[in-house]
């Protein structure tokens, strides 16, 4: 065995609220599990302002003071988190094979996949040409950019009216565009959007173009072109920033081929288990579940895995 491979026992790959929380677990029950935590280290909530409804916080806590306390935690489990991301699987057999960007070779005996999802882009060729010019899909990252400017929001889901009412207390206008005469959000969350006084909603529209200037490399966004869905109808809208917040799509190509996944992409798991299409690899959080998607919830199918994990290891080893 050549010095960059590595045998370990369990092997999870990714760093959200499952896979930390899968480490706590397989750390107390003493596997030494190897975490890469991929290309977002804490994964989505690192992203995310307050986290009002993780039990155990009654004041609330912030998404990337969560994920270092449970990053801590399972170190002090004796877990290894590790930077960097697994790129290339082999689950044809056991030891299962797995090749990391650092140059590893891990051989492991049991593997978790907690990889989430990744945010959804619109699809619109000015919508990449404005990305990082006054086009961004993370408003507690880049909100700070439009203080006193104004902004938009697309989308309709929890993270656009979290992501609306956070930077309504920055920007000076807050506008929301949605495809539908509803929003599909908590009503608690939409509570907070329609009590937001500089919040105005478009309902029913869908963004044509982003437009802005250019010069030379130099860009900038300064506005969009919605068009009414009932109507036909199209106007622009002069803004700084817009911010897209339409969901996210599951992070499993690596795993394509390897395992089931379904016509969307998320893995498979056989019902009430977290077990794949293949023995020994188990599945947790956003990249196998797309409807709870919570934290919660994803820390709990965390657990599951390591439980799963840990039986399947002691039933062969
Ligand atoms: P969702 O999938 O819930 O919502 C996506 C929104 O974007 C929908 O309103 C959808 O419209 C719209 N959309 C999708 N594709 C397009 C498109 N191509 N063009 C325009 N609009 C589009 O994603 P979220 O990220 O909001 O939430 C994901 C999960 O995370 C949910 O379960 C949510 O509850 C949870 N969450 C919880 C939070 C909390 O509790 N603090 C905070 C953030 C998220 P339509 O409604 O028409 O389908």
């Amino acid at each position: 065995m050549n010095e960059n491979t590595e045998k370990q026992r369990c092997l999870i790959i990714g760093s959200g609220p499952a896979g930390y929380t899968a480490a706590i677990y397989t750390g107390r029950a003493d596997l030494k599990p190897l975490i890469y935590q991929g290309i977002q280290p804490g994964g989505q909530l690192t992203i995310t302002t307050e986290v009002d409804n993780f039990p155990g916080y009654p004041k609330g806590i912030t998404g990337p003071e969560l994920m270092e306390d449970l990053k801590a935690q399972a170190e002090r489990f004796g877990a290894e988190t590790r930077w960097g991301s697994i790129t290339e699987v082999d689950f044809s057999k056991r030891p299962f094979i797995c090749k990391a960007d650092d140059g590893k070779t891990i051989e492991a005996e049991s593997i978790i996949i907690a990889t989430g999802a990744s945010a959804r882009w619109l699809g619109i060729p000015s919508e990449q040409e404005f990305m990082g010019s006054g086009v961004s899909a993370c408003a507690t990252c880049d909100g700070y950019f439009y203080r006193g400017k104004v902004v938009a929001i697309v989308g309709g889901g929890d993270t656009a009216c979290e992501e609306a009412t956070y930077l309504a207390k920055l920007a000076s206008k807050v506008y929301m565009i949605h495809r539908r005469d509803e929003f599909r959000a908590s009503k608690a969350m939409q509570a907070k959007v329609f009590n937001t006084k500089n919040i105005e909603i478009i309902w029913n529209s869908r963004i044509k173009e982003i437009v802005g200037e250019k010069q030379g490399f130099m860009k900038s966004a300064n506005g969009i072109i919605i068009e009414n869905v009932t109507n036909g109808e199209s106007k622009q809208i002069d803004i700084d920033g817009l911010f897209i917040a339409i969901g996210h799509s599951p992070n499993s190509d690596i795993f394509k081929g390897h395992i089931d996944l379904d016509e969307t992409g998320y893995i498979v798991t056989k019902p009430g288990t977290t077990q794949t299409s293949v023995e020994g690899v188990f599945a947790a959080g956003d990249v196998q579940d797309h409807h709870y998607r919570q934290a919660i919830t994803a820390a709990g199918s965390g657990c599951m895995a390591a439980i799963e994990a840990e039986r399947f290891l002691s039933s062969v080893l």
